[in-house]
């Protein structure tokens, strides 16, 4: 998310890579009022700098915006060869920096990366996180949008309280903060984040940025129909703020911003388990081999399932995988959803986050409602995961049952947006189905 092209053009969706254990390289920590920076393979002048610059960002956050920000943002800055170059946050307090080399902190006309304005965008993502902690309604775009308008006005910032010397080389970064925004729109046609940006700039002009932080604070807590977030999330626009303006802002944020998860038109009916014969019967893409695991930041995993034939209830799902982060599990639920194979929802089911334990990975079983599912459905699941909070689920290798060349039945993607084949294996995501009693014509 650092590198020009990679903000303009990358949609929300971030693989996270197993965790790897990095050389003999001691760490080192420099300590701001408000910024931590942990760092190895870069100098302390440069963890100095990142300290200065993610401080002055997050003090443009508190007295621009209002917004309710850590008391310190720690920084985890890993160099050496063979990384890859990348930032992201956790959401919460946390940045993760890794690069091949110090060299690449060099001005973006240098090294071809943007990191003083990619460290104030992923800032900008911790004001809104923290806010609205589960933002899936927000799309690629929406979430962008905002890191970029508000990472593009923080460097102006950075640059109006320290000027050039706040960077480890210094150089007039203004051109990598609104003035870089502007271009982009005035282009011709602007990508979708740019406009975006565009659009939540406008916002700030008609609110106010003061009265941001508490419209993002009422959005998160608004409790949302997943098949239309946008009602719900203008009806709060426009309590909080009479103005005829926003109608019109918010009509063409909505289109651009905001994701449904679609209603499937499969009317699934549920039964008891006791109406059930209790034969079930385990559906699976998968050998059983795992060759390798992923997080999905921003999407999920999903597989295509098939049944015998019709009248047969989803009971159970079942997913070999593991959690990471903290010991303790997050006090969160994590979304397994029952989806026709066009990815629109039939039906969600919720389950805490504890039920993944760390360590090795495991088969873990979710017990359903029983639910009627059509001969062809998806099931999906997303942990809404960061670098420090997720479940890896892991996947075989080769395509799985009525797969091909170009992959199998196995997806990234959450309902309504799902993504293209995998290739390089299927989830490790099966289904227990059922049938009810009474379809057995014998046994009557
Ligand atoms: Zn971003």
């Amino acid at each position: 998310m650092i590198r020009a092209v990679s903000v303009l053009t990358m949609t929300a969706t971030t693989l996270i890579a197993p965790a790897v254990t990095h050389g003999q390289d001691q760490e080192q920590v420099h300590r701001g009022d408000h910024a931590l920076v942990r760092y190895t393979g870069v100098e302390a002048a440069q963890a100095e700098a990142i300290a200065t610059v993610v401080e002055a960002t997050r003090q443009v956050a508190i007295e621009r915006y209002g917004f309710d920000m850590p008391a310190t943002i720690t920084i985890r800055v890993n160099s050496q060869p063979g990384n890859k170059v990348r930032l992201f946050n956790d959401g919460h307090d946390r940045l993760d920096l890794s690069l091949r080399s110090p060299d690449q902190l060099r001005p973006p006309n240098e090294s071809g990366i943007f990191h003083l304005y990619g460290l104030c965008h992923e800032v900008g993502h911790l004001a809104m996180y923290r806010a609205i902690p589960r933002h899936g309604w927000l799309n690629a775009a929406g979430a962008e949008g905002w890191a970029h308008f508000i990472g593009s006005e923080m460097v102006d910032g950075v640059y109006e309280t320290h000027g050039e010397s706040a960077w480890c080389f210094p150089y007039d970064y203004r051109e990598d903060g609104t003035a870089r925004l502007d271009a982009q729109l005035a282009e011709d046609e602007p990508g979708e984040v740019a406009r975006a940006a565009g659009l939540w700039r406008e916002l700030v002009r008609i609110i106010g940025p003061k009265h941001i932080a508490p419209l993002f604070s009422a959005w998160g807590q608004a409790e949302l129909d997943p098949s239309d977030p946008g009602a719900e999330l203008r009806r709060v626009l426009l309590d909080l703020h009479d103005d005829e303006q926003l109608t019109g802002w918010w009509n063409r944020a909505e289109l651009l911003m905001i994701q449904t998860q679609p209603r499937s038109g499969f009317n699934a009916r549920t039964a008891k388990p006791t109406a059930l014969m209790r034969q079930p019967r385990e559906l699976a893409i998968d050998n059983g081999k795992p060759a390798g695991k992923r997080s999905i930041a921003g999407g999920g995993h999903a597989v295509t399932l098939e049944t015998p034939g019709p009248g047969w209830y989803l009971t159970k799902v079942r997913i070999f995988g593991s959690r990471y982060g903290h010991p303790r599990p997050p006090k969160e639920d994590f979304s397994v959803w029952l989806c026709d194979e066009d990815g629109q929802v039939i039906r969600e089911f919720k389950f805490p986050y504890g039920k993944f334990a760390r360590g090795n990975p495991k088969w873990v079983i979710l017990a359903t409602e029983p639910t009627e599912v059509p001969q062809r459905f998806v099931i999906c699941v997303g942990f809404n995961p960061t670098g420090t909070k997720g479940v890896f689920v892991h996947h075989d290798s080769g395509p799985g049952v009525g797969g091909n060349d170009e992959g199998g039945p196995s997806r990234v993607g959450l309902p309504g947006r799902l993504g293209d084949a995998m290739s390089e294996g299927d989830w490790m995501i099966r289904a227990l189905i059922d049938q009810r009693k009474d379809a057995d014509a014998l046994r009557e």
